[in-house]
């Protein structure tokens, strides 16, 4: 806790950094794009560090879409990533349960978008509710009996713009009637860019309404968890004192990239702002802060 204040990068500091890294973990929000607009600079910069050589990965807690759709969004901002470097929290919640050796015939129930429903899927788990539960209404008369699916043995709750009642009855019958269900959450974000231009709900909010009628926490699976790090680290053999996690929020992307040994960079392009940096009851800080990503491309000179 009495951790050096950042540093601002600098010109000297981009160059000893693009020598000692040789992986950059990106988060998406706020340092590739806000919402649906692309941050300055961002594509020629990821260029220059792929023409460097360096191994790029991209880490979002936002669990709405799948891997598949990431690619997409990428590839419509003018940015080629493969799927093979997209961490989603969709993602990792089917991983979970994977490494996990959660058993096929068991039911995932998931109060989440379509990301979630995909990435389960994908990996031949069975997601219920979701979108198809959006619009079901609860009748609250007397002598009427909820029913719930006895077979799910998990559930996962990441951002729901659908979230109603009835998924709220269902989630919480699930986890307090099986003691041996899980309870996962792709990420406990407060708030979310699901606009470029205001900042809403975020699965945090979700996350804690199961808290609240089952008085259970989940398992995160998100940043600043270390289960997507120690995946990604498995799957790419990378060394940690070699990689550099970029991000804009101190309490997800900074603290991800320090709980692993990663080199850390700051950029105020998102949520963080200068003097929210410099507020002395911050514990966490980066070892680096820039104004945007493509600062590492401009710092370095031609
Ligand atoms: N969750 C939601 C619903 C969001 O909309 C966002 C950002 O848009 C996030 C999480 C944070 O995403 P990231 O980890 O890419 O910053
Ligand atoms: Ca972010």
């Amino acid at each position: 806790d009495c951790a050096a204040p950042p540093q601002l990068l600098s010109p000297h500091s981009v160059t000893d950094l693009l020598h000692s890294v040789d992986a950059f973990l990106f988060d998406c929000d706020g340092v590739i794009w806000k919402g649906d607009k692309l941050i300055d600079g961002v594509p020629q910069t990821l260029q220059m560090l792929r023409s460097k050589g360096k191994k790029l990965v991209f880490v979002t807690n936002n669990s709405t879409k799948s891997r598949r759709h990431y690619a997409k969004k990428f590839h419509s901002l003018g940015i080629s990533v493969s799927e093979e470097e997209i961490f989603s929290s969709s993602f990792a919640a089917a991983m979970f349960l994977k490494v996990h050796d959660f058993p096929r015939e068991k039911k995932v129930y998931v109060i989440g978008e379509e990301g979630i429903l995909e990435e389960l899927e994908l990996e031949g788990f069975t997601g219920l509710g979701g979108p198809e539960d959006g619009k079901k209404m609860v009748q609250l008369k007397p002598n009427c009996l909820f029913e719930h699916d006895k077979s799910v043995g998990a559930v996962v709750v990441g951002l729901d713009q659908y979230i109603n009642y009835y998924k709220l009855q269902y989630a919480t019958l699930c986890i307090r009637e099986n003691p041996g269900c899980l309870f996962i959450a792709t990420n406990r974000d407060a708030v979310g860019h699901m606009t470029d231009l205001q900042e809403w709900p975020g699965a945090g909010c979700m996350v804690a309404a199961v808290c609240g009628s089952t008085q259970k926490e989940p398992i995160v699976v998100g940043k600043p968890s270390t289960f997507m790090m120690d995946f990604l680290l498995k799957k790419f053999q990378i060394t940690t004192s070699r990689m550099c996690m970029v991000g804009d929020r101190l309490d997800t992307d900074i603290l991800f990239g320090q709980n692993a040994g990663c080199r850390t960079l700051l950029v105020l392009s998102g949520v963080t702002t200068q003097s929210g940096l410099q507020d002395p009851s911050n514990h966490i800080q980066p070892e680096y802060y820039t104004s945007k990503v493509s600062d590492l491309l401009n710092l370095l000179g031609p």
